[in-house]
């Protein structure tokens, strides 16, 4: 006999209850169905799994390599000193995944003296599936560690932010030159099968909306599409309260551009295959390119000093990446060498991880510049 576990199909559930929403309210923005897909409580991508890793859904860079979280633990360890070694610091990481980067982070960190003694840890996640995993991974870590559902609510004081693939999981918006107008780009369902969802034209942007965007991409010819990034703001926002109130730095790495660009970015990835963004709500990760220069030009504003945005790869390359694979190397044998090599080539390569994920910092006025980026010009 059947269980009424056995009916319990939360991806089904997640659809059914979004195409009601656009029945009584009307087509969503991208950002409602990015956000629904990733945190509804039952189905919700990010929410009620662990999609990280080779086995499962998409692979990142500290899952790829211990060398990456070792690097940005030296990285973190480092910029402390710059800022007077100050005891108690914040050492805080946004949206942490399953917890590597942090503990390959505060193993390396031993290197440096009095580093770890100085730091409280606090784990920024929206999704208490991965917040169950970090729990495990850093079990017997050496600092304590807390978690907050927001920046905002993080122990206040100096601080280190860290973040890896953060920005490309905040929600986006989209919007469509029609006519010489912007038109938000909707999600509504389809007129010929309306049990599927379909990208449709809603209003046309405002204002407020159209000055969000860098000025290269106000006008363009009919056809064109261009990303919003709602979420940009009050997290540079956030970030600067703190970084004004106490001395810190925050470094983000992600894919993206550091140039205004147009163009769809949004991406589905379900089992490390891409497949149509609307199709499975809560079953793939939805993701879109970071904007660098957006980024930077919002901290800036809001008096951060801000350096990068170089490639992953020349950055991890300026902070001894290789040396510290030659280094492991040394210590495994030919097949362990062959993998260490691969796991350099994917995060360092023009090809792999190298060009594509970019690296960004903003510090607060007046601290040194941290190793392996410049200040950005302009
Ligand atoms: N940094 C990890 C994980 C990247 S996946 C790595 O590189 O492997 C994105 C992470 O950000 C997940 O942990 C996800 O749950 C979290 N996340 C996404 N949006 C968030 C938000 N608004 N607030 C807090 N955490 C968020």
């Amino acid at each position: 006999m059947a269980s009424d576990a056995d009916d319990f199909r939360p991806l089904e559930m997640l659809a059914a209850r979004l195409r009601e929403r656009i029945r009584t309210e009307g087509p969503l923005s991208v950002a409602a169905f990015m956000g629904e897909a990733l945190f509804d409580p039952m189905a919700g991508f990010y929410a009620t799994k662990d999609p990280l890793g080779a086995a499962n859904d998409f692979i990142t860079a500290p899952e790829i390599s211990q060398m990456f979280g070792e690097l940005l633990g030296l990285w973190t360890a480092e910029v402390w000193g710059q800022m007077g070694a100050p005891a108690p610091v914040q050492l805080i990481e946004l949206g942490p995944g399953t917890g590597r980067m942090m503990s390959d982070m505060l193993r390396a960190g031993r290197a440096m003296p009095g580093f770890l003694e100085a730091c409280d840890v606090t784990l920024v996640e929206a999704s208490p599936a991965l917040k169950m995993v970090q729990g495990e991974t850093l079990s017997r870590a050496p600092v304590p560690v807390r978690w907050a559902k927001q920046l905002e609510a993080a122990a206040k004081g100096p601080c280190v932010i860290v973040s890896n693939e953060f920005l490309d999981c905040l929600p986006i918006r989209q919007a469509v030159r029609v006519d010489g107008r912007w038109r938000e780009r909707v999600v509504g369902l389809d007129p010929e099968n309306p049990a599927r969802f379909a990208f449709g034209l809603g209003p046309v942007l405002s204002e407020a909306d159209i000055e969000t965007l860098p000025d290269a991409l106000r006008t363009a010819s009919d056809g064109t599409l261009v990303e919003l990034r709602p979420g940009d703001g009050p997290l540079v926002e956030a970030v600067a309260a703190r970084l004004h109130a106490a001395p810190g730095y925050a470094l983000f790495i992600d894919y993206g551009s550091d140039s205004p660009e147009f163009g769809d970015t949004l991406q589905a990835i379900c089992k490390h295959e891409k497949i149509d963004p609307l199709d499975q709500p809560g079953g793939a990760d939805l993701t879109a390119w970071a904007a660098f220069d957006r980024l930077g030009a919002l901290a800036r504003e809001a008096g951060l000093d801000v350096y990068g945005a170089p490639g992953q790869g020349a950055f991890l390359t300026g902070l001894g990446i290789e040396q510290r694979a030659a280094a492991l190397a040394r210590t495994v044998g030919e097949a362990g060498r062959g993998r260490l090599m691969r796991q350099l080539e994917r995060l360092t390569g023009a090809d792999e991880m190298g060009d594509l994920f970019k690296v960004m910092a903003f510090a607060s006025p007046g601290l040194s510049p941290p190793p392996g980026l410049d200040r950005l010009k302009g």
